[in-house]
């Protein structure tokens, strides 16, 4: 019998997880079928009571459900539990279990691709939604000395701010966390002490109504940093031009899409990811 691997966000047009998460099922001889399964915040019980039938491994979570799923699911791996977001669902004999893959490829992609050593350095988060929150988590997991939050919504960073410093009280650490709003006057000095800047907004996203925008203009981004965006359409985003004019360090937001991906299909399949070819087949398709 074929069985289902199913995406569920909205929207859900652009994603190119069904492409290569499709590939990689293919290339490795499994009969699996990835759906895309665009849900309406209603729907979103029914749709995950769905993932109980036998016919379904398990599924991917996106925008904006990562932390609605939460009080649907029957268990949380300990992972999931501490960022407070799921991506990603396992079907396990009809007990759902949620899991976080984000963090991992967010930071698999920044040590790997960025070259980038976080223990002991400042980095500083542009956004503070779902994304944010892994990328806040990992940091402080990987040894980051300083943790500075902007968001447009203010509380919004104070609130993933608290979450982030009791994660890091509680193992006894006790990195500077600091939340800024977007407009503040002292956000050059600020950035300038930052080694690390990370963009976790949609902001220069292909096909959004923002794709021509930058977060930053050049003017704010340090030369001496690296310049992380997790937006991965276009590949070169507006912020990453700003940034290499300012001549700094770029990364884009392709490979911790892919290290995600390849995180999930091993928890529903208990097999090894094909990860050069899950790259290959993501990178023709914003290059189309
Ligand atoms: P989210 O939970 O909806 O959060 C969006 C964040 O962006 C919020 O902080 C929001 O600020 C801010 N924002 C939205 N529009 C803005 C605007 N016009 N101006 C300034 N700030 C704005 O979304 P998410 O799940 O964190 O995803 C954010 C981005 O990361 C998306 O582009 C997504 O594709 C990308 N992402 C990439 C990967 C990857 O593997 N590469 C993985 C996850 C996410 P407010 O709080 O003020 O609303």
């Amino acid at each position: 019998m074929t069985k289902i691997v199913s995406l569920i966000g909205y929207p859900l047009k652009h994603s190119i997880s069904p492409l290569f998460q499709q590939s990689a099922f293919d290339h490795c001889q499994l009969d699996i079928h990835y759906q895309a399964w665009e849900t309406e915040p209603a729907q979103l019980s029914q749709v995950i009571n769905h993932l109980r039938s036998p016919s379904v491994l398990g599924a991917n979570v996106t925008i904006p459900f990562k932390q609605a799923v939460l009080p649907l699911l029957d268990r949380l791996d300990e992972l999931a539990e501490r960022i407070g977001a799921v991506n990603t669902i396992v079907n396990q004999g009809g007990k759902l279990i949620g899991y976080n893959s984000d963090a991992a490829g967010f930071l698999r992609a920044l040590k790997e691709d960025g070259e980038f050593e976080c223990r002991g350095k400042r980095a500083a988060l542009l956004g503070a939604g779902g994304a944010a929150r892994a990328a806040g988590f990992a940091l402080l997991e990987a040894g980051v000395a300083a943790l500075l939050i902007i968001n447009r919504t203010l509380e919004r960073a104070q609130t993933l701010a608290a979450a982030l410093r009791g994660v890091a009280g509680r193992r006894g650490e006790c990195p500077s966390i600091i939340v800024m709003p977007w407009e503040e006057r002292g956000l050059k000095e600020a950035l300038s002490s930052c080694h690390l800047l990370v963009n976790c907004t949609p902001l220069g996203m292909k096909h959004s109504p923002m794709e021509k925008e930058s977060p930053l203009g050049r003017e704010l981004i340090s030369g001496d940093a690296l310049v992380y965006d997790l937006v991965y359409n276009p590949e070169r985003t507006p912020l990453l031009e700003e940034a290499e004019r300012a001549g700094a360090r770029t990364l884009g937001g392709l490979a911790m899409l892919v290290y995600q991906g390849a995180i999930s299909f091993e928890l529903w399949t208990g097999e090894k990811a094909p990860v050069s070819l899950m790259f290959e087949v993501a990178r023709q398709a914003v290059r189309e």
